[in-house]
């Protein structure tokens, strides 16, 4: 039977599909586990980027040959772009596509795994930014949604180019190594750990690789390092997001389960799901994306997980196979207010630049950093570090006229829904039906839904007054 090295060990996954006999899992947060059924052929092995895996007798140190192949990083860059998701990969794909010295690191020893995410995303968020989207991104299309009220009255929405259920860990694969094409250095298992800064200016980070520590100079420094971004919490150490900025949520990946292929299931409900929703986003035929999402400040205090066991149980009887579970942090918060630092801009995640109302973050990852990655390109070339954080500074307006304000909206509207109780959501759901519930839209124009919500109902003063305390 193969053995685990413990230490080594960061359930990362990579192992778990290169085992033909299904004998590896991944205790969450812990390490690999072989199951007694393992048949000792040894496939695995060569999958550990770490070189936990091993036969009993040979304990041996996997990590040479990886070691030997590496090839260290420069001491100096134009930009060095911290955290290899789809914000990160994006900005350091656009900045050295216009010419910049680029360096991405991702900590993780594989990207894309594991994989938070229920994977939907918008034709046009995708679109937009990457209009050459290619098929295997794709596990299924979106042509619609259904909507779920408290008392389980469904209203389908029909709207044929809606968008896609990506398959995450190709999709991030695929924009990591768009970065390397373009011409960036891509670095795996590479973890920055702060910035190095002189008296007068932020000059670069220090980062961890393989056990070796290393300090890299460069005149940008654009963070993409997610939700729980460590460099935000170096530069701001006092700045935390509250528990009514984010989603807790738990999502498990089901087989054999019955869903309407092409209609993500939103079951709303303030006893379901206090402050979010839970969602079943179908991957297939018999194969969906299954999570609910929570907000922590109005909750009873029953976690996620409950929460989720018990609609899953309800949606689907008994039915089905939990195949992989995840949980994780959605942002759903206001956006940082310092999403540009001197010459540092915190973008996707990291700057909480996701839609506040879904939590949905893949499209505003996707166009924050193109426009981080184009903007920064141009910044070091302008000179002097001052004149780069001039041209740098840009940046905060720049999203706001794309999306930021039209966020600061939704997070507004979101405060508000959080409040409400089961009554006000069914005649919300209500208005939606009468609005969308009939025939085929081209698209879906939310800000005016949210706006019709609270002018089509006197029931919705109270939220008319949240939104516009000083009348409509
Ligand atoms: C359960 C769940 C379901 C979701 N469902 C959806 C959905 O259906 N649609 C949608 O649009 N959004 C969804 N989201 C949100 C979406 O996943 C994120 O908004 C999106 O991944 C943000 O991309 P990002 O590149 O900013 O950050 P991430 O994807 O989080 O990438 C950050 C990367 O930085 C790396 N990193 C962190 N620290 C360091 C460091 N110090 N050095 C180097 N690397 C580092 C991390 O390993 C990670 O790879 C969901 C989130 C969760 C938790």
């Amino acid at each position: 039977m193969i053995a685990v090295d413990a230490q080594s060990c960061c359930a990362c996954g990579g192992c778990v599909p290169a085992c033909p006999v299904g004998s590896i899992h991944i205790i969450v947060n812990n390490r690999a586990v072989i199951a007694e059924s393992c048949v000792g052929c040894g496939k695995c092995i060569p999958f550990c980027p770490h070189g936990a895996l091993h036969f009993p007798e040979e304990k041996g140190d996997r990590q040479k040959p990886i070691q030997r192949w590496f090839r260290p990083p420069d001491s100096e860059y134009d930009i060095v772009v911290v955290g290899g998701g789809p914000a990160g990969s994006t900005a350091a794909r656009f900045a050295a596509e216009q010419g910049a010295k680029v360096l991405l690191v991702e900590k993780r020893p594989i990207v894309g795994t594991p994989q938070l995410c229920a994977e939907g995303v918008s034709h046009s968020g995708l679109a937009d930014v990457i209009p050459e989207i290619r098929e295997k991104w794709i596990a299924a299309p979106i042509i619609g949604a259904i909507l779920v009220s408290p008392e389980g009255r469904k209203t389908t929405v029909q709207h044929p180019k809606a968008g896609y259920i990506l398959e995450r860990r190709v999709f991030d694969r695929d924009l990591f190594s768009m970065a390397a094409k373009a011409g960036a250095r891509t670095l795996i298992a590479a973890e920055a750990i702060d910035f190095i800064k002189t008296d007068d200016h932020i000059v670069g980070v220090t980062m961890l690789c393989r056990g070796q520590s290393y300090e890299i100079l460069c005149k940008a420094i654009i963070c993409a390092d997610g939700v729980e971004s460590g460099m935000l919490s170096r530069l701001f150490p006092k700045e935390h997001l509250a528990t009514d900025q984010i989603h807790v949520a738990s999502q498990v990946v089901m087989s054999g389960v019955e869903v309407r292929p092409g209609f993500p299931e939103f079951h709303i409900g303030r006893n379901l799901a206090p402050g979010g929703y839970a969602w079943v986003f179908p991957k297939g035929e018999a194969f969906a994306n299954v999570g609910l999402g929570l907000n922590p400040s109005i909750g009873s205090g029953e976690s996620s997980w409950d929460l989720l066991e018990r609609f899953v149980e309800r949606r689907f009887a008994g039915e089905g196979e939990i195949i992989e579970v995840a949980s994780g942090n959605v942002p759903t918060a206001k956006r940082f207010s310092k999403i540009v630092y001197r010459n540092v801009l915190f973008i996707g995640d990291a700057g909480r630049l996701s839609d506040p109302v879904s939590g949905g973050g893949i499209a505003s990852a996707l166009l924050s950093g193109r426009i981080a990655g184009q903007l920064a390109s141009e910044a070091v070339r302008a000179g002097t570090p001052e004149k780069t954080e001039i041209f740098l500074s840009r940046f905060t307006d720049l999203w706001d006229k794309l999306k930021g304000r039209q966020f600061a909206f939704y997070w507004k509207a979101k405060t508000i829904f959080a409040a409400l109780d089961d009554d006000d959501l069914e005649a919300i759901c209500r208005v939606i039906e009468d609005r969308f519930g009939h025939g085929v839209f081209e698209s879906i124009d939310i800000p005016g839904a949210i706006k019709s919500i609270i002018r089509e109902r006197k029931l919705f003063w109270k939220v008319a007054k949240g939104l516009y305390p000083k009348g409509i």
